[in-house]
C-alpha cells in the first residue's frame, strides 16, 4: 500500500541558511517554496531522484514546528510515505492499532491530501502520509 518515500522532513529554525545549506547539499535551489497556512509552515522541497527532502520552518509560534524545534531541536521530522488511496491507508492502519492524529486528509504541500500518524505508532517518528495525485 505504501508506494514510495515521498520526501523526508526536516524541522529549521534559519530558513535563509538551511535553505542555502541544502541548496549546496544538492547542487541545485529549490523546485518549490510554499506556505502553508493550514499547517503554519513554510516548505522547500529539493527534489533528491525520486525522493524529496522538505525543510520546514514555522510560521506562528503555535505551529507543530515551532513546538518540535522548542523540545527537540533542528534535525529529523518525518517521513513520508506515498500512497495510492489516503482513507484505504488510514482505515487499514487504524483497524491495525496505529493513532491517526487528527486533521487527516487536510490540505498539505502542494495541496496533496496528507495525514500523520502518531510518533509512538512507528517507533518514535512521525510519519506522514500523502495521497498520490
Ligand atoms: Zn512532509
Amino acid at each position: 500500500m505504501i508506494t514510495k518515500i515521498d520526501h523526508l522532513g526536516i524541522a529549521v529554525r534559519d530558513w535563509e541558511t538551511a535553505v542555502a545549506r541544502y541548496t549546496t547539499l544538492t547542487a541545485g535551489p529549490p523546485q518549490h517554496i510554499e506556505e502553508v497556512p493550514e499547517q503554519k509552515v513554510k516548505v522547500a522541497m529539493f527534489e533528491v531522484g525520486e525522493a524529496r527532502i522538505e525543510l520546514l520552518s514555522a510560521t506562528a509560534p503555535d505551529s507543530p514546528i515551532a513546538k518540535f524545534l522548542e523540545k527537540r531541536g533542528e534535525g529529523m521530522h518525518h517521513i513520508c510515505f506515498q500512497v495510492p488511496n489516503l482513507e484505504e491507508a488510514l482505515q487499514r492502519l487504524q483497524a491495525d492499532g496505529m493513532e491517526i492524529l487528527p486533521g487527516a486528509g487536510s490540505a498539505g504541500a502542494q495541496g496533496r491530501r496528507v495525514a500523520f500518524l502518531h510518533p509512538k505508532s512507528a517507533a518514535g517518528v512521525l510519519i506522514e502520509l500523502v495521497e498520490k495525485l
